[in-house]
């Protein structure tokens, strides 16, 4: 019998060394880890693989993350819509989605006679926004946007905890445009990008020019003149913001040309993350009509953006980055009040009510423990800030501060770390 064994040597000591201690990094970064240890999420076999519920940890820092994104987006003249989960088949079967992507999608669903399908994507539901009013040039650009939950079929081998489901949410928007609009629009959805993931801490990235595959045209709609067009706007666009990117041919949408930002896990596996598409097809699928300058008619174009991407993948590499200690104003608990004996619970009732309505998320940690324990089990938690209350404490009106990473920060009047907080959180809010 023929055996086949596989090593991987080291030239010295000292990379070997390297090597191991990168691999218990990751393994202490790995988001599914994290993700137990922490409460964030959890996929259940009674529900399904690839099935995320997000736990209430978990919820608390996608709610501050899609808050952001709403607040950016109406800051950036967005108009929010909701859409169904489901949608006829014959919606799908103009949209392209039927001919072209049905490998993704999960089999159809009859009610009532007719046949419908679960969505993989929001883009048809979008167009029939577009399409149920009548537009003139002044109403463009129009940039719909919704946060809404998709279904795609992922081979179960493939799936990757938060980072690759069955389902997932994207902070989704198509934004209809002239042609004349395109390069100045691809240029602000890549300033906020850019102004995204800086908020967030993301600094490993790069972009990735995604283009059809020239040997299977046929997976793809639309004609070369149209590809080569789209394909030239991103580049124009690319350019005037003075950034380099790479070149990855069977990457494309099947309807256009994309402008992907690549994101790193802790093992080093890469992933696309936010994404910006130039697509001319199914605004022609969906006949999808303005009145120019002229009153003649004219077929916008439309510009399918993520900018998280999808929030559990944007999620679960945010825990990766920060090994599950997000900065303060992510934090799903910010201060964990730290009573030394029972003796200054009503104190402590009431110093929690005072951070609960300045806004601050707080948990007293009434555990019958010594204090050594309590400290030890809020660094585990990954909580910011710990506030212990003694004796000393309770004359004064000041809290002892301690930060996760085990600073003292000596005796701090009450307002005073309240203010301080504050400040710390309001410049991402
Ligand atoms: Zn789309």
């Amino acid at each position: 019998m023929l055996t086949r064994i596989y090593g991987t040597c080291f030239p010295t000591q000292k990379e070997l060394d390297k090597y191991l201690w990168q691999k218990e990094e990751a393994e202490k970064r790995d988001h599914r880890k994290l993700g137990k240890q922490l409460g964030y999420y959890l996929i259940s076999d009674q529900v399904g693989q690839g099935l995320i519920i997000w736990k209430p940890q978990g919820a608390i820092i996608r709610r501050i993350i899609e808050d952001f994104i709403l607040k950016e987006q109406a800051k950036r003249g967005y108009k929010i819509v909701y859409s169904p989960h489901i949608g006829k088949k014959q919606l799908w079967v103009t949209s392209g989605h039927w001919d072209l992507y049905r490998d993704k999608m999960y089999s159809a669903m009859d009610i009532d006679g007719v046949k419908y399908m679960v969505k993989p994507m929001n883009c048809p539901m979008h167009m029939m926004v577009y399409q149920s009013e009548r537009h003139s040039y002044r109403d463009l650009p129009l940039r719909i946007a919704e946060n809404a939950s998709v279904y795609r079929y992922e081979q179960a081998g493939e799936l990757a905890g938060m980072i690759r489901g069955r389902h997932f949410t994207q902070d989704d928007s198509h934004i209809f445009c002239t042609e004349e609009q395109v390069t100045d629009e691809f240029v602000r959805v890549m300033d906020y990008a850019f102004y995204f993931l800086k908020a967030f801490g993301i600094k490993d990235y790069y972009m990735q020019l995604s283009v059809r595959d020239p040997k299977n045209k046929d997976k793809y709609l639309g004609s070369d003149k149209i590809w080569k067009n789209a394909e030239d706007k991103i580049k124009e666009a690319v350019k005037i913001k003075q950034v380099l990117f790479k070149i990855k041919e069977g990457e494309a949408a099947f309807y256009g040309p994309k402008l992907d930002f690549i994101l790193k896990d802790s093992l080093g596996r890469e992933w696309q993350c936010g994404t910006i598409q130039i697509d001319f097809s199914l605004p022609e699928r969906f006949k999808l009509e303005y009145l120019d300058e002229k009153g003649k008619i004219k077929r916008p174009v439309v510009i399918h953006r993520a900018i998280a991407g999808s929030l559990e993948r944007f999620f679960a590499l945010l825990v990766e980055h920060y090994a599950g200690a997000f900065p303060l104003w992510l934090s799903p608990i910010q201060v964990a009040i730290l009573p030394v004996s029972e003796k200054f619970n009503d104190y402590v009732l009431k110093l929690e009510k005072v951070l609960k309505l300045e806004g601050i998320r707080v948990e007293v940690n009434f555990d019958n423990e010594t204090l050594g324990k309590k400290i030890r089990q809020t660094t585990l938690q990954k909580i910011p800030y710990m506030i212990i209350i003694g004796e000393r404490e309770l004359e004064s009106y000041k809290v002892s501060v301690r930060t996760r990473e085990g600073k003292d920060l000596g005796l701090v009047e009450v307002n005073k770390f309240i203010n301080q907080l504050k400040s710390q959180i309001e410049k991402f809010l």
